[in-house]
């Protein structure tokens, strides 16, 4: 027999996004029910941030340790276990699981429901036969999945992706990376770290949807790392003999042949909307997700669609801020919108790659007169002392010194970068940082010194900048 259940809220995706609509709902009392088809936290907890951020931990204490003799100390040549490794990945899965899983939910007034959701009309959902829901509203929070480029002989040929990568106990001896975005890149240079061969072909730029110039900084610091980076390339097939793996490329004389032992495929993401049904719903739906307006609402108004089943920048916290507005939106009432032009994102390369509101070149488009403020961290005591002086800080403002963007490539980036997302979602004018009194030393200053740049133009005149060493102390 069916049941039927009428909640409130039903969610699809017990993601980031999902999870957080449905956390926050039950703590106000409303009857939720959540669907889940596999396994609870989703992408970010298992195949995305979690996973590859504790790869990079571990490549990082790698690298540390190699040097660390410019410190004057001195350790063995650093051994990597690589099944150790993967233990560690897999234990920090674990460790954050309890805060996703069925159980908290439950706990804290959650209908959870394991199967696959899909629409019967524009007002009820089924979970296989046996469970009905009406629901008031339905949030769509289904994610998103590695899409796989057309390069014939892929489909056929054994390839690793996010959702497979982590699983792997055995180091790759030479790892071929195609797609040269953030997912690529962090994975490529942990891989690298970690003692394998990385080779990276990106048919276009190299990330690019940051700052060219501060991408060019991370760029270099992964070809010291020694791994290869071939962009503009054109893959013309994928072609295997176990155990090894080619990538034939075009070129304008002859083909050539990258060679490896796995491949993985970083290319980008596709919504998740097979099986949904959307049709019987009357959601709208284009080929980089489904469509909402600012509100999230899609062409059904009793269904919110969120994170990255809406293609748009696809990150966990930009999934959570979405869940936010629909809780607003579908409990209170309130006019909340999307604000695309304030949301963060970071490259956990070494350096990191941080951006924050527009870059330089957004800014000219928008805007007949900007200021591009610059500190480096080589001028920061901090950074000296921690051997970390590559990197900077560029900060656009408006020419009265509205704030609107900033770009950091260097050491804890993606720290650093939470006072520039504070500045640009409150709309703050660039005196405000130049006037903040900051722990010394700090990396932070860097920013500080980038600030205190816009109310001093002339310095760099010769006499001045024989003196700014001196007043950097000083702040
Ligand atoms: C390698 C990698 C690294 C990343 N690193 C970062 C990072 O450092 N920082 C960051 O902010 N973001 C990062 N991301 C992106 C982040 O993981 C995603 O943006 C985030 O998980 C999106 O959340 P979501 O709720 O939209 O979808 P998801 O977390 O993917 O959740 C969707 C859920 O819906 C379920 N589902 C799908 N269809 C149905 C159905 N029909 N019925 C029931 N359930 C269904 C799925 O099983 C899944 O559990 C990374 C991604 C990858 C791949």
């Amino acid at each position: 027999m069916t049941e039927v259940l009428t909640p409130d809220i039903c969610i699809i995706g017990a993601g980031s996004g999902g999870l957080s609509v449905a956390a926050a709902a039950a703590a106000f009392g409303v009857p939720v029910v959540l669907v889940e088809k596999a396994k609870m936290g989703g992408d970010c907890l298992n195949y995305g941030c979690v996973p590859s951020k504790a790869l990079i931990a571990a490549a990082e204490r790698g690298e540390l340790a190699r040097r660390s003799s410019a410190f004057g100390v001195t350790t063995m040549r650093p051994a990597v276990d690589f099944a150790k490794v993967h233990d560690h990945v897999h234990g920090v899965i674990a460790a954050i699981a309890p805060n996703d899983s069925k159980e908290r939910l439950t706990g804290l007034g959650v209908r959870v429901i394991e199967g696959t959701a899909r629409f019967k009309d524009r007002r009820t959902v089924v979970v296989g036969d046996e469970i009905e829901i009406k629901a008031r509203r339905f949030v769509i929070a289904t994610g998103s999945s590695p899409a796989l480029p057309r390069i014939p002989g892929l489909a056929d040929t054994p390839h690793l992706t996010n959702e497979t990568i982590f699983d792997l106990k055995q180091m790759p001896e030479h790892l071929i990376v195609i797609g040269a975005g953030p997912i690529g890149i962090e994975l490529a240079q942990a891989f690298r770290r970690l003692g394998a061969r990385v080779t990276v072909l990106e048919a276009a730029r190299p990330l690019a949807k940051d700052d060219p110039e501060c991408a060019a900084i991370v760029l270099d610091q992964l070809a010291r790392d020694g791994i290869q980076i071939r962009s503009g390339i054109e893959i013309a097939r994928i072609e295997s003999t176990p155990p090894k793996v080619r990538a034939v490329l075009k070129t304008p004389s002859a083909e050539e042949m990258v060679e490896g032992t796995h491949l993985l495929v970083a290319t980008g993401r596709r919504a998740n909307v097979d099986g949904l049904d959307l049709k019987a719903a009357g959601i709208k739906v284009e080929p980089r997700g489904i469509i909402v307006n600012r509100g999230l609402a899609t062409s059904n108004r009793h269904v919110f669609a969120i994170g990255d089943v809406t293609g748009a920048h696809q990150f966990t916290h930009v999934a959570n801020y979405h869940a936010g507005i629909v809780i607003r939106r579908a409990l209170f009432r309130l006019a909340a919108k999307v604000e695309e032009d304030v949301i963060p994102w970071v490259t956990y390369s070494h350096p990191e790659l941080a951006q924050v509101g527009l870059t330089e070149e957004i800014a000219r488009q928008r805007y007949r007169e900007i200021r591009v403020l610059r500190a480096s961290f080589h001028d920061n005591d901090r950074a000296q002392a921690e051997r970390e002086t590559r990197g900077h800080i560029k900060v656009i403002t408006m020419g009265n010194g509205t704030i609107l963007g900033a770009t950091i490539v260097g050491a804890h980036a993606g720290e650093l970068i939470s006072t520039w997302a504070l500045a640009v979602q409150q709309q703050l004018n660039i005196r405000a940082v130049a006037e903040l009194i900051l722990p010394y030393p700090t990396l932070a200053e860097v920013g500080k010194r980038a600030a205190i740049g816009y109310f001093t133009p002339k310095l760099t005149q010769p006499l001045l900048r024989r003196i700014i060493p001196f007043l950097r102390r000083f702040g």
